[in-house]
């Protein structure tokens, strides 16, 4: 059976880059250490990202609209504190229905990869906020917001104009994941998945920083179907697929996927336009790397965190090349990682189950980060 499957999935896409910014650090410098030995040089304080500046206008513009009753917005906050869903009020059961699904998501990060708060370490000081995330099912509402803005960082008021007539968007450095439900056109969405999928990207992002994209969905894809026992939202998914393809990506379908896509056809993977066999063999690395092999997903991550902190007068723009992407996975996963890889995918074991979240106050720095 074909069902069609329209967008409020995955909301990847990125303003344009900042013109400029303030003059750039080399990832060279050393890094301040998280613990200093009593009596050490005080090393240099990482300086603020650039992106950092606009990530405050953009979250105090949220709060200036949250704050104005004509919105009728109602916020929800999470046992742990780490994320915050407002709505307006025709999303209520969506809102509520979230909020289960991203403490689950958050819940799978922390089991996967230790809890983390940042800065811990790395070439820039980004704040750690809470993720929030916006649903609307009013249009009014949704240009409203997207209004406040632009008129709070008139820099991004191109990008978001051109967003006025989707289905939502993400600001990384804000945190913030924006969604318009609208029901005429997105008649088998699931919103709860929706939110949770991009909570997931957040996540990343609080962890990471930006990522190319075959990765981000691939970690997104992963850690949606752990929490939730299925993929809905996966990226640019706005043609037809298999109704059955949501709850069984965790099977035959994601190991041969991996037969056509090698580590040098995945690193080369753009998923624009979508393509389902490149996304499976994207979800069964990220299963692997996260499930087996955390310590070092971490260090490929950060070696990539590294790459991108080099060009932040690119944003989230800047790609890293193909073939630079593939040594850093070898150089974090060893050479023969695809050996291990498709060993793994033989026969995957289930998903490890999720405990709650750790409050941030108590997050302590990864081990391995
Ligand atoms: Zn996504």
């Amino acid at each position: 059976m074909l069902a069609s499957l329209l967008a409020l999935c995955c909301l990847l896409a990125l303003p344009a880059a900042p013109v400029s910014g303030p003059s750039l650090r080399a990832v060279q410098e050393p890094e301040t250490a998280p613990d200093q030995a009593p009596g050490a040089a005080p090393a240099a304080s990482p300086k603020e990202h650039p992106q950092e500046r606009e990530a405050r206008a953009i979250a105090a513009a949220l709060e200036e609209f949250l704050g104005d009753k004509k919105q009728r917005m109602k916020t929800r906050k999470s046992k742990s504190g780490r994320v915050r869903i407002h709505a307006d009020s025709r999303s209520s059961g969506a809102a509520s229905k979230g909020l289960k699904a991203v403490d689950k998501v958050l819940g799978e990060f922390d089991v996967l990869l230790g809890a983390h708060r940042q800065p811990a370490d790395g070439a820039w000081l980004r704040e750690d906020r809470p993720l929030e995330l916006v649903l609307f099912a009013r249009s009014k509402g949704y240009v409203a917001l997207i209004d406040a803005f632009a008129a709070a960082e008139p820099r991004l008021k191109p990008y978001l104009d051109s967003v006025k007539s989707g289905t939502g968007f993400t600001l990384y450095p804000a945190r913030i994941a924006v969604y318009f439900h609208d029901p005429k056109v997105q008649q088998e969405a699931r919103p709860d998945h929706s939110v949770a999928h991009n909570a997931a990207h957040l996540e990343m992002y609080r962890r990471f920083g930006f990522t190319p994209l075959w990765l981000a969905e691939g970690v997104a894809t992963a850690v949606e179907e752990q929490a939730l026992g299925a993929v809905y939202a996966n990226w640019y998914r706005d043609g037809f697929v298999y109704a059955t393809s949501h709850g069984e990506w965790r099977g035959p379908a994601s190991a041969r996927a991996l037969q056509d896509y090698d580590l040098k056809r995945l690193v080369r993977y753009s998923a624009r336009p979508y393509d389902d066999v490149g996304a499976h063999a994207a979800y069964a690395f990220a299963v692997w790397a996260l499930e087996s092999e955390a310590a070092s997903f971490v260090k490929f991550c950060r070696s990539v965190q590294a790459r991108y902190d080099a060009h932040p007068e690119q944003g989230g723009q800047y790609q890293i090349p193909a073939q630079d992407q593939q040594a850093l996975a070898e150089q974090a996963f060893g050479a023969d990682l695809e050996t291990r890889l498709h060993s793994f995918w033989l026969k995957p074991p289930k998903a490890p189950r999720s405990k709650a979240p750790v409050p941030l106050a108590q997050n302590k720095p990864q081990a391995t980060g």
